[in-house]
């Protein structure tokens, strides 16, 4: 039984914190460099989008141009991978016709661009890595449940061992059709969704983008999950509020990362929930059992240089629970991470101990330091 102390349902997102505090209230189109201030000498550009479902500010120290660039990949990256968007590679594969039979099997397919297959094959490497805790075809379980439109209802036994015979990475397949584009093929049955590594791909390109074009800082918040360029133009390292799960939170903030340079990408079941009968239920499924996971873990942080990485992480981890996270992180060189379990424990890696400071309110919670 899900706790509902740890549900938080409307937490400010703090970053950069001696810059913005903002609550995410939600706002509806893109302001390139609608605010303009200064530090250290150089003129910071700020921006605000809602894309992804998600409100995301884009903050940088140099040409407001960029901004608009920004805008525009964003944009052009939704249409591409959006689940809901018909129209889209997504959408389309999704909706497809059978094509062939694979292995006995129908399979339907269709031509997906080089973004979205350069996604496609990046996840499957993720959920193969993870041994299925991350799996991009639960989608007909996540949207049976309600998680996609908001019409929550619990699905019986019966509809959700029907529903899993169709989940199976593993039989997603690309191909090259002889030019540059890919052809992905997946059963009849399966629909596949990115949504879970959507925004780390995001940052991570925005990343790229900004770094490329000669921006040496900057911060990039989608929607709580963050990725810093370099540090701040004074040296200082940036300071990202990590949110809090718990409900009874009244900072809304659990800790603050000092960071440079890296993606902090936070899963929490606070984010999206419901509650029937008394019992929680939120968006983070267990490929398992096709229900809401329910191990006791409440909130997983990644933070590494890969953004794509530390959201694919932050999911499968959130699945994975405390015990197998923790040999995960142990056996892995690419990342460090905060988990917090329903008791109000919080775990840090070894890497990050030293950057990572609880905030006042939760001073006295129990920190434990993980080792390798
Ligand atoms: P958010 O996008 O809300 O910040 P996540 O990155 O953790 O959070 O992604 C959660 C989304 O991923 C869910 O809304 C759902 O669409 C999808 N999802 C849920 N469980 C899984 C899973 N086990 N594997 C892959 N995708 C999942
Ligand atoms: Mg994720």
């Amino acid at each position: 039984m899900i706790n509902r102390n740890v549900l938080k349902k409307c937490a400010a997102v703090l970053l950069g914190i001696n810059m913005f505090s903002l609550m995410l209230t939600g706002c509806s189109s893109f302001n390139p460099a609608d605010q303009v201030e200064s530090l250290g000498g150089k003129v910071i550009q700020t921006s605000t989008i809602f894309a992804m479902d998600t409100v995301m500010e884009l903050q940088i120290y140099g040409d407001a141009a960029l901004l608009n660039e920004a805008q525009q990949k964003i944009t052009d990256l939704e249409n591409r991978i959006s689940v809901t968007n018909s129209e889209s590679d997504i959408g389309k594969l999704n909706a497809a016709c059978v094509t062939e039979v694979i292995d006995g099997k129908n399979y339907k397919s269709a031509e997906i661009s080089a973004v979205t297959a350069q996604i496609m094959e990046r996840a499957l490497k993720m959920c193969e890595r993870t041994d299925g805790a991350l799996d991009i075809s639960i989608y007909p379980v996540v949207k049976t449940w309600g998680f996609t439109t908001g019409e929550y209802k619990v699905p019986t036994d019966q509809e959700l061992s029907e529903l899993l015979k169709e989940v199976d990475y593993t039989k997603v397949v690309l191909a090259e059709d002889g030019g540059k584009n890919t052809i992905c093929k997946i059963p009849e049955n399966m629909q596949v969704d990115l949504g879970s590594v959507a925004k780390g791909y995001t940052s991570q390109m925005l990343t790229d983008y900004f770094t490329e074009s000669g921006i040496t800082s900057g911060l990039i918040n989608l929607g709580g999950n963050v990725q810093c360029i370099g540090s701040k133009p004074n040296n200082d390292k940036w300071k990202v509020a990590i949110k809090s799960p718990f409900s009874d939170s009244k900072s809304g903030i659990l800790g603050v990362l000092e960071a440079s340079d890296v993606a902090i990408i936070t899963s929490g079941g606070y984010e999206r929930f419901f509650e029937e009968d008394g019992k929680i239920y939120w968006h983070i499924i267990d490929p398992d059992d096709g229900r809401p996971t329910d191990n006791g873990i409440v909130s997983v942080t990644i933070v590494g240089k890969d953004g794509f990485l530390c959201d694919a992480l932050s999911t499968a981890l959130f699945v994975k629970g405390l015990d197998e996270a923790i040999s995960f992180w142990q056996q892995s060189d690419d990342f460090d991470a905060v988990f917090v379990t329903e008791d109000g424990t919080v775990y840090v890696t070894q890497g990050i101990a030293d950057s990572f400071t609880l905030s006042s309110e939760y001073y006295n919670a129990e920190k434990i330091i993980l080792t390798k």
